[in-house]
């Protein structure tokens, strides 16, 4: 090896690193921008190992690459808001799987049969998943952002069409495997997998697709290994075994928090008018309440919890239920804040809006923590959360959530719902919280309900 052999292989394994580093602190919301940072620092020195790779015969491509990748990702960047991000990421996935597939296809070109069994195989593995993830991805990010209905599509005889267009494709692998040379099968099969990704994404509901694209994100990561392993890539195949991986038990999680199998959130088109039954109907009537009444229960209060939901997400109320918290802190109320592992549109979804608006760590609850806390809470402020403090899940066995952990916030002595209206959840169920009698409902925009609370409270 030569020294710059060395030094490439060396940065490489200082990214690699540095990518385990940043996944470990990652996984603690306190230590998360401190991960970021250093999975940051490992792809800067992955990058640049790279470019020292003698092979390299021209620099110009690469650096107008980098100059329009850099431009669109810094745009992305600062102008995505925090409410999209699901579909952001949809798109990133759908880049990165697509270059694993397009590196898998240029290197069929140039080396054909020539290329022996075993990069063959991984040829073979990164230019179906490659493909796959990007139109699964694709189809991810216009359900998610509402250009196509976000609804499951489904139709008879749908999951056996797709496991036939999946064991096709993987009778094309296998055939090309016997017979390198067949590049027809190599490109039906990198078509089939094109096709395949749409087919696995239309049943699948909008809300269910952060779980899918965690699923897709781990695809993209093994397709990425694979490309480290036809390349003979160190970095690659780290990098993306950690992301295969990393992405696959995130799924595992998302679904235990939401009780449901991962065949269910693949094949239970959950969402369609079909899964929509068992719930529970219209129980009664729902108790409206005045913005002022609240205002005196809150101001008195010994302890209050707020349970944030993807209603603040849509609302941006993040900032204002700060300010909220701060008003009765100082007012001796004590404050916290009670955090659903699913809440939201994404894993983490109301940590990362609730630390935008710089609510102390210390603040948060997890499910566990904070359950056996509301029996002795005055008041349960429920912010635009449905799915997740739906007592059904508890107490209906027949519901469709049935079993699914929830934030028990019907155990406290006032609990005060802030929702626009009689919108469902993501479930699509009846929630028998809004029908309870220590439950008021106060109608608005969470925002703007919140602000207008800000101020009635500040004159109790
Ligand atoms: P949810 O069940 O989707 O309910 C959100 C509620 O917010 C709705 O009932 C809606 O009622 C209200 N809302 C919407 N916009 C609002 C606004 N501007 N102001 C006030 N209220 C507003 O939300 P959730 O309780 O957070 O539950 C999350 C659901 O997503 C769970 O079922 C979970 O399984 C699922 N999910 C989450 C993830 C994840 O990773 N977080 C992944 C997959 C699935 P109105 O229309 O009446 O206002």
């Amino acid at each position: 090896m030569n020294a710059t052999k060395y030094i490439i292989e060396f940065s490489y394994l200082v990214a690699s690193i540095l990518f385990i580093l940043g996944l470990k602190g990652m996984s603690h919301p306190e230590s998360a921008k401190r991960g970021m940072h250093l999975a940051e620092l490992g792809m800067l020195m992955a990058v640049v190992g790279t470019l020292l790779h003698h092979e390299i015969i021209s620099y110009e491509w690469i650096i107008a690459g980098l100059l329009i990748g850099s431009t669109i990702g810094a745009a992305m960047a600062v102008w995505v808001p925090m409410t999209a991000m699901p579909q952001r990421t949809a798109l990133s996935h759908a880049f990165g799987a697509f270059a694993a597939a397009l590196v898998g296809v240029a290197e069929y070109y140039r080396q054909g049969a020539g290329m022996g069994q075993f990069k063959l195989t991984a040829i073979g593995f990164e230019v179906m998943l490659g493909a796959l993830t990007t139109t699964g991805s694709l189809l991810a990010f216009a359900k998610l952002q509402g250009l196509v209905r976000g609804t499951p599509l489904t139709y008879r005889g749908q999951n056996v069409f797709n496991m036939a267009l999946l064991a096709a494709t993987i009778g094309c692998f296998v055939y090309l495997l016997i017979f390198p040379t067949s590049a027809p099968v190599f490109y039906t099969m990198l078509g089939l997998a094109f096709v395949f990704g749409l087919m696995l994404v239309m049943p699948i509901g909008a809300a269910d697709m952060p779980v899918v694209m965690s699923l897709l994100n781990s695809y993209a990561g093994l397709a990425a290994a694979a490309t480290g392993f036809a390349l003979s890539n160190n970095v690659l195949i780290i990098a993306g075994t950690l992301d295969g991986f990393s992405g696959f038990i995130l799924s595992i999680l998302m679904c235990r928090a939401m009780n449901r199998s991962m065949t269910n959130v693949l094949f239970g088109a959950f969402g369609s008018a079909a899964t929509a039954q068992g719930g529970a109907g219209e129980q009664g009537t729902m108790r409206e309440v005045g913005l002022e009444d609240v205002a005196v229960q809150l101001a008195y209060a010994n302890q209050v919890i707020f349970v944030p939901g993807y209603g603040m997400a849509t609302a941006q109320a993040q900032h204002i239920v700060r300010e909220l918290a701060d008003i009765l802190e100082k007012r001796g109320v004590s404050v916290k804040y009670a955090i659903h592992p699913v809440a939201g549109r994404m894993p983490g979804h109301m940590n990362v809006l609730l630390a935008e608006a710089n609510v102390p760590y210390s603040s948060l609850y997890e499910l566990e923590q904070i359950n056996p806390e509301f029996s002795s809470t005055d008041v349960a402020v429920v912010i635009g959360a449905n799915d997740v403090v739906n007592p059904d899940a508890r107490d209906n066995p027949q519901s469709p959530i049935a079993g699914m952990p929830i934030l028990e916030v019907d155990r406290a002595r006032s609990v005060v719902v802030l929702k626009r209206g009689k919108g469902k959840g993501f479930a699509g169920i009846e929630n028998p919280l809004f029908f309870k009698p220590v439950t008021g409902m106060l109608y608005g925009d969470a925002k703007e309900s919140l602000t207008k609370l800000v101020q009635a409270v500040q004159h109790a």
